[in-house]
C-alpha cells in the first residue's frame, strides 16, 4: 500500500556506516534505519549470533520457557536497575503495553476511568492507542474516534502537569520521551531537572512515570538509557528501535510495584521475545558494552555538534544545532524536506522531521573520520539549499 514516500534508491549491502545500492554506489548512512542499526550494518558479532540462533531455533511460543528471552530480560534489568520485562515486536507495541499497564494499575486502585498525561509534539506509534497518545494531528487525522483517556500538556512544562494534578483525580501516569525524536530532537531546557520534577510529581500523587525510550534508549544518548543522565528511576520504560539491530523486538520494562501489575493472562504476544529476536537483542547489548559504544556515542555526538556549530556560525538560515549523544538536530528557519533528496544525490542518508529540523541518528559505531566527513558533506548540502 502507498503508506511511504520512498526515495528512489535500493540498497543491497552494508558495512559499518556505509551502504551500497544496486548500481554499486556507496552512501554514508547518518540515519541507521531510523535509530535501529546502532551497530552499523553487518556487524560480525550480530551476524554470528543471529546465524547461530537461526540454525538452532527461531520460534517456539511463550507457552514454553525461552532461555534467550530470560537471558535478555536479565541483562535489561541489570543495566537499567529495573525488575521485569514484557517482550513484544515494536515500539508502538511496547507503548501499548505501558498504556495497558497504567490503566490496570489505575483499575486496581479503584479508578474506573484512568487517564494518562502525554505531551505536545510527542510520538508514540501508529496503533490506535499510541496514535491517540501522540501529540501530532497529522498522525491522528482520519482515524477518529481516537482512544480516550489521554490528557495533553506542553512538553517541558512542569507547571502544566502540576495544574492537572491539582484538578484531576483520574490521572494514573505520565508518558513522556526524555528527548522528543520525531517531534524534532526537542531537548528539555534542563533535561535532568525536568525528569526529576516529573518523578516528584508522580511520587506525590501515586502516578507511574513511564518513559518512552524507543528512540533514546540502547546507548543512543551516551548512556544505556536516557534517564541514566539523571538520578531518577522510571516505573515503566518502553524500548524497541536499537534493541534488536533490525530484528524486530520491543520491550516494556517495569520497576517496583509497576513490575507486579501484569498478572497471568493480562497481556501477551505470539512473536514477542522469541529466541531469534532475543539472541539479536543480547548480541546488540553485549557488542555495545564490549566495543565501548555508549562512550563513542557521547564522543561522536560532540564531534558532530561542534563541527556543525563551526560550519554554520555565520549562516543565518540555521537556527540551532542540538544533540543528545547521537540524536542530532539541525534546525533551519524554513521547511526543508527537500534536503533529503539533495543529500541523497550527494550519497548521504539523512532525515527531516517536524518540517524544518534535519535529524541525524548515525550508527553508534561511527568513528571520528566518518563523523567529520558527515559534517563536511551535509554542510555543503545545507548551504546550497539555503542559497537557492
Ligand atoms: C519510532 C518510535 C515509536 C514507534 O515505534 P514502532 O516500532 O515504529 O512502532 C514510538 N516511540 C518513539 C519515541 C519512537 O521514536
Amino acid at each position: 500500500m502507498n503508506t511511504y514516500m520512498r526515495q528512489p534508491v535500493t540498497f543491497v549491502k552494508g558495512e559499518g556506516v556505509w551502504l551500497w545500492d544496486d548500481k554499486g554506489e556507496k552512501y554514508l548512512d547518518a540515519l541507521a534505519g531510523v535509530a535501529v542499526n546502532g551497530l552499523g550494518h553487518a556487524h560480525p558479532k550480530l551476524v554470528k549470533a543471529i546465524s547461530e540462533q537461526a540454525a538452532k531455533l527461531i520460534h517456539v511460543s511463550n507457552i514454553y520457557n525461552i532461555a534467550e528471552q530470560e537471558a535478555l530480560a536479565d541483562k535489561l534489568c541489570e543495566i537499567s536497575g529495573m525488575d521485569k520485562v514484557f517482550f513484544c515486536n515494536s515500539g508502538c507495541e511496547a507503548n501499548e503495553a505501558s498504556i495497558k499497564l497504567a490503566r490496570l494499575f489505575g483499575h486496581n486502585k479503584g479508578i474506573e476511568n484512568p487517564e494518562i498525561i502525554v505531551m505536545d509534539q510527542s510520538f508514540h506509534g501508529r496503533t490506535m492507542a499510541t496514535l491517540s497518545a501522540t501529540g501530532n494531528r497529522k498522525v491522528q487525522a482520519g482515524f477518529e474516534p481516537l482512544v480516550s483517556g489521554f490528557i495533553r500538556v506542553p512538553y517541558d512544562d512542569v507547571e502544566a502537569v502540576k495544574y492537572i494534578a491539582s484538578r484531576n483525580a483520574n490521572v494514573v501516569a505520565i508518558l513522556v520521551e526524555p528527548v522528543q525524536g520525531e517531534g524534532g530532537i526537542n531537548i528539555p531546557k534542563d533535561a535532568e531537572a525536568y525528569l526529576e520534577t516529573l518523578r516528584q510529581i508522580c511520587d506525590a500523587h501515586d502516578w507511574l512515570l513511564m518513559l518512552d525510550e524507543v528512540q533514546t534508549g540502547v546507548g543512543r544518548t551516551g548512556t544505556w538509557f536516557s534517564f541514566q543522565h539523571t538520578t531518577i528511576m522510571p516505573d515503566v520504560m518502553s524500548l524497541a528501535k536499537g534493541l534488536g539491530s533490525g530484528v524486530p523486538i520491543g520491550a516494556c520494562v517495569a520497576h517496583g510495584r509497576a513490575a507486579e501489575v501484569f498478572t497471568y493472562g493480562k497481556h501477551g504476544s505470539t512473536f514477542g521475545g522469541n529466541p531469534l529476536a532475543c539472541a539479536a537483542g543480547l548480541a546488540t547489548l553485549n557488542a555495545i558494552e564490549e566495543d565501548g559504544l555508549r562512550e563513542n556515542a557521547e564522543k561522536i555526538g560532540h564531534v558532530i555538534r561542534t563541527g556543525f556549530e563551526a560550519e554554520f556560525k555565520n549562516i543565518k538560515g540555521v537556527t540551532t544545532v542540538r544533540n543528545a549523544g547521537l540524536m542530532i538536530g539541525v534546525e533551519l528557519d524554513r521547511p526543508c524536506a527537500d534536503l533529503v533528496k539533495m543529500a541523497l544525490a550527494e550519497k548521504l542518508l539523512i532525515n527531516v522531521t517536524a518540517d524544518n529540523v534535519v535529524r541525524l541518528l548515525p550508527p553508534l559505531v561511527m568513528n571520528e573520520a566518518e563523523a567529520n566527513e558527515l559534517v563536511q558533506r551535509l554542510a555543503v548540502v545545507i548551504k546550497a539549499f539555503l542559497d537557492r
